[in-house]
């Protein structure tokens, strides 16, 4: 693999730009928040889970449709610093095939499974050519289970560069998007992919590094 198939952002430098993430799907919710980006031509990433890839394919097809990223995120969720790391490299190798096989091409980034990184994992990132995601806002969509909760505190926090943290396998997320898309759109921000925004912020993705955090 390598690195250097990245989109050029289509970017107004003079905009601030955010982008949305969205963890452990694709599940039944990923289509409502797809169909409110949708109607504000936003975009956002995806980090898949490897074992849910088959069976969204129609999902994840539209996404990409969209303009949107889809990325791993592991397998099966594991922690991968308490597995070996043959493992390690079976769950992001195999999530990144799946994905190729429906997108033709393979993102060179990967979200490790609660964020959790160790000497170990970032060596085998970086021997795959795979750039660490982490993210610099964190609504804990996934405790509260509350709409009105996640809405305002990405609201009240977000400023330009922002990798916000959710997970599209809660109805409250996507309820949430439903306000927070049209409203930051309507702030002035750009919603654009994760490597959008750190291509148009450090002009590269570099292999074995985390991003945020
Ligand atoms: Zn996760």
């Amino acid at each position: 693999m390598e690195l250097g198939d990245y989109k050029t952002p289509k970017i107004n430098p003079k905009k601030p730009i955010v982008a949305l993430t969205f963890d452990d799907g694709p599940s039944e919710y990923t289509t409502k928040i797809l169909n409110t980006l949708q109607q504000y031509e936003g975009r956002v990433s995806f980090f898949v889970l490897g074992n849910r890839v088959e069976a969204n394919k129609s999902k994840i097809n539209r996404a990409v449709h969209m303009g949107c990223e889809i990325i791993c995120h592991s397998w099966d969720h594991p922690d991968l610093t308490k597995i070996s790391g043959s493992k390690i490299k079976k769950q992001l190798i195999n999530t990144i095939t799946a994905i190729a096989k429906i997108t033709n091409g393979a993102s060179l980034m990967f979200r490790p499974p609660y964020g959790y990184i160790n000497k170990k994992v970032e060596k085998i990132a970086n021997k795959l050519g795979l750039a660490l995601i982490l993210w610099s806002i964190d609504p804990r969509d996934w405790e509260s289970r509350n709409a009105d909760e996640v809405y305002n505190y990405i609201m009240k926090y977000v400023k330009d560069g922002d990798i916000v943290l959710c997970h599209d396998v809660h109805e409250t997320t996507a309820e949430a998007m439903s306000r927070l898309i049209p409203d930051l759109t309507e702030q002035g921000y750009q919603l654009v992919t994760v490597s959008e925004l750190l291509v148009h912020k450090y002009g590269e993705i570099i292999p074995g590094l985390t991003y945020y955090k």
